[in-house]
């Protein structure tokens, strides 16, 4: 089912995700709802406060992706699309210091882009849809895009990035996202 997809500036993007406490099959049809609709939109990933619920979960595709990924699981290179979906389940996460500007958008902002400073590689920890742990080393887009969702979890939006003035600059896009109706969106991108 494709979910509503909430918009800037809703309060539940504000707030830190609920530990994900039982892998059973509400979650999994939750997991797949966040799919379709994250494939329907033509996203590359949906945190659980995007479709209204705050929960330490989130949804990860970039097999469709022209950008280039890394991706390391116990050290060594594995390939992308055997290992997408990548599920961001009650994740921890560690940054390299060294960062480079990333142009991004984020579904809850229709139509705008932005540049935000992201880690060229993290170290993350995740769960399966089964409860297993499961560690692993990205770069690239993919490592990105983990970032990104990462935020979402902890009630973190990709504008925090922006210095004041360019938040200024910014501002009359943001109201227009503000005034949008979710419906409107869904239509466009149908
Ligand atoms: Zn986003």
């Amino acid at each position: 089912m494709v979910l509503n997809i909430v918009l800037y500036d809703h309060p539940i993007l504000r707030k830190k995700g609920k530990p994900i406490d039982s892998f059973n099959d509400q979650l999994k049809r939750l997991v797949s709802d966040m799919l379709e609709t994250m494939a329907f939109h033509k996203g590359v990933g949906l945190a659980a406060q995007q479709i209204g619920q705050a929960l330490q979960l989130a949804v990860i595709d970039v097999s469709e992706s022209k950008i280039p990924s890394s991706l390391l699981i116990e050290g060594k290179p594995v390939p992308i699309e055997e290992h997408m979906p990548l599920f961001l389940i009650n994740p921890t996460l560690s940054c390299t210091r060294s960062k480079e500007l990333s142009n991004e958008g984020c579904l809850s902002f229709p139509g705008l882009r932005i540049d935000v400073p992201r880690s060229k590689r993290v170290k993350l920890k995740t769960f399966d849809l089964e409860g297993k742990p499961l560690a692993l080393e990205a770069g690239g887009f993919l490592a990105i895009a983990i970032q990104h969702e990462f935020d979402h979890l902890q009630g973190k939006l990709f504008i925090d990035y922006l210095s004041p003035e360019k938040k200024k600059a910014i501002k009359e896009e943001l109201e227009k996202i503000k005034r949008a109706e979710p419906s409107l969106f869904a239509k466009e991108n149908a």
